[in-house]
């Protein structure tokens, strides 16, 4: 082998581990775990410097109620790979993200992003109209037994 494909390799690979480290694609075992709509349209919206298109699919979930939109959980970030925790990053630009959680006075939470857009709104717990103590049968007292 001589000096000049030496060289051209060595470059090659210097070019290839360049480009891994600017890579914010999301691993194709790992596609992006997000719920909210707003979550999965600031990841749908920024592309890999190199590769351009981040992934093919979302990752299935399953439906449950959201108390906190994921990009606010920390679990995330400490069951996935560096890679996919780099591409996570990557998604949420910080002039927009993360979301702020606002409580209002009748208990109603909002997450609201900087520039006010609101992402996720979760009702007011119920209001109790009645409090009645329960006998020992667990039927409330004053009923016929
Ligand atoms: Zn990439």
């Amino acid at each position: 082998m001589t000096l000049k494909n030496r060289l051209s390799k060595l470059e090659k690979t210097k070019r290839g581990i360049t480009a891994e480290a600017e890579c914010i694609c999301f691993p194709p075992e790992e596609p992006p775990r997000v719920e909210l709509r707003a979550e999965k349209e600031a990841v749908a919206a920024v592309s890999c410097p190199i590769h351009g298109k981040r992934f093919k699919h979302f990752a299935d979930t399953v439906y449950r109620a959201i108390r906190v939109p994921t990009h606010l959980a920390p679990h995330w970030r400490t069951c996935h790979s560096p890679q996919y925790v780099k591409a996570m990053d990557a998604s949420f630009p910080p002039d927009r993200w993360p979301a702020t959680k606002i409580v209002e006075p009748d208990g109603a939470v909002r997450f609201v992003l900087k520039d006010g857009t609101e992402i996720q709104r979760m009702a007011p717990p119920p209001e109790i109209l009645k409090y009645e103590p329960l006998t020992d049968w667990g039927r409330p007292s004053g009923t016929v037994q």
